[in-house]
């Protein structure tokens, strides 16, 4: 039987790397998408290409219609599309939200929302004759609203659950399950205020941020067999919050 293939987007640093090593250890062959690290996302791909797994690394900004067809026609050059991890995301606008632009505001939604709603698209488009499985990368952030941090980024990771459980109920039938992991405060370079993690440990009732690996299981267990009757659900990784 042939390994299974999953893309996934922002998967040269952070959570995505974390899930990328997951799925290589777990016996997938993995292609890497990134959009503007290349250098982390090579180091990535070469890492686990030792595995003796296909590994690769794709420039690939979420927010490009176009960019996002060809990381997936990179993808179906190595194999059959098995799985699709929509990860790549960011918060540029931090703080209230009548002291953020709306230029900025849009850009997050154009990453956090529209890139991941572009990815389903091409993702069901590469799955509809073999099925497959879907996971996007929501946050804790959609059911605690972020107030002070980034509202906007919340609403939008709101949506993304929504797009989750709607997806998951159209594309059933064509054997493709749809399903999203929402993650806490996880420390990764998305916090730019490096701090800000164990400033909240307080607030977390675990106790402590989480780290990358504790997401990777999730994602993981998402796209395998064990998985086959889960679809439109939202695992919540996050310690608690
Ligand atoms: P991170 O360490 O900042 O890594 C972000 C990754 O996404 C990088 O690989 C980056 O690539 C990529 N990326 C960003 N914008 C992109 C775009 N437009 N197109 C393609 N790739 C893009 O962030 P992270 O913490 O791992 O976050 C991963 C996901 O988890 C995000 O969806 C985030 O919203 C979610 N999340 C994070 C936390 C947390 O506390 N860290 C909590 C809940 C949810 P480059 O390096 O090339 O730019």
């Amino acid at each position: 039987m042939n390994a299974p293939l999953t893309v996934v987007t922002g998967g040269s640093r952070g959570i995505g790397a974390a899930v990328s090593r997951r799925l290589v250890a777990d016996g997938h062959d993995v292609v890497i998408g990134y959009r503007s690290d290349a250098s982390a996302a090579q180091a990535v791909a070469t890492e686990l290409s030792r595995s003796g797994r296909t590994v690769m690394a794709v420039r690939a900004d979420t927010t490009d219609e176009q960019a996002v067809i060809d990381l997936f026609g990179a993808a179906a050059e190595i194999g059959i599309i098995s799985g699709v991890v929509n990860n790549a995301g960011s918060a540029r606008a931090v703080g209230r939200l009548a002291d953020n632009d709306i230029e900025t505001i849009r850009a997050d939604l154009d990453v956090n929302l529209i890139g991941v709603i572009t990815c389903c698209k091409y993702a069901v488009a590469a799955m509809t004759e073999s099925g497959g499985s879907i996971v996007n990368i929501s946050s804790a952030a959609a059911t605690l609203g972020s107030p002070g941090m980034y509202v906007h980024y919340a609403a939008a990771k709101a949506a993304v659950d929504t797009l989750t459980v709607g997806l998951s109920k159209e594309v059933a039938a064509q054997n493709i399950r749809v399903n999203a992991v929402a993650p806490g405060i996880i420390e990764t370079d998305f916090h730019r205020d490096r701090q800000r993690p164990q400033r909240m440990a307080s607030s977390i009732p675990i106790g402590r941020p989480g780290v990358p690996d504790e997401i990777a299981g999730a994602v993981s267990w998402l796209l395998s067999d064990d998985a086959r009757y889960a679809t439109g659900t939202v695992i919540r990784v996050a310690g608690g919050m």
